[in-house]
């Protein structure tokens, strides 16, 4: 029998709020890192700034490990959250338009492989950025659409709510259109 303490696989909440993702009181928070894990600008400079240098120092102990070539575009790793609030990062690597990286597959990637690691942390609440949507070049509404439909599809016993904290009116907009 299964144990009473564990809820069926079910859908999460998914919401959209306007915000700094730093801020966010969750269990994990997904970065929009690059490829190399060492930090860049946009969402991931700013995750860094307030996590503390010790965010740097589980990135550079995963490419002296397990990633030496670093993250592959898609896919998605935890570290833990330095100095947030948040107990994770889960850090995954957006498809960059202008690399001609233009499979929504791989965008959809990033989202179901960063809500998969979340449940393997265990995490309830989970807080995602706009992937690929700054310097990587892809169209807020497509991105919305497909972050949306990623999280609508995410079945699983731990996550319950998926917010996306987006950065600007317009980036909210298009996820509230999404939604
Ligand atoms: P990428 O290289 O994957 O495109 P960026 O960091 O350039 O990543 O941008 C991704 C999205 O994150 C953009 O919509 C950008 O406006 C947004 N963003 C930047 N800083 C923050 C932040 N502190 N909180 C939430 N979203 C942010």
């Amino acid at each position: 029998m299964a144990p009473t303490t564990s809820r069926d696989p079910a859908p999460p909440r998914v919401e959209a709020v306007e915000g700094d993702i730093t801020r966010e009181q969750v269990d994990a928070i997904v970065n929009a890192a690059n490829s190399s894990l060492r930090g860049g600008g946009g969402v991931d400079g700013a995750i860094h700034r307030a996590a503390g240098p010790v965010l740097l120092e589980e990135c550079e102990e995963l490419r002296a490990g397990p990633l030496p070539a670093g993250l592959p575009v898609g896919q998605a790793v935890a570290t833990g959250a330095g100095q947030l609030a948040a107990s994770h990062v889960i850090h995954t690597v957006g498809p960059n338009r202008h690399a001609g990286q233009t499979n929504p597959a791989l965008l959809r990637s990033c989202f179901t492989e960063s809500l998969r690691i979340a449940e393997e942390l265990g995490a309830r609440t989970v807080a995602l950025p706009a992937v690929s949507a700054g310097v990587y070049g892809w169209d807020i509404d497509e991105v919305a659409r497909i972050a949306v439909d990623a999280a609508r599809s995410h079945r699983g016993r731990s996550v319950e709510i998926v917010r996306f904290v987006l950065f600007g009116a317009p980036a909210l907009q298009a996820f509230e259109r999404a939604l």
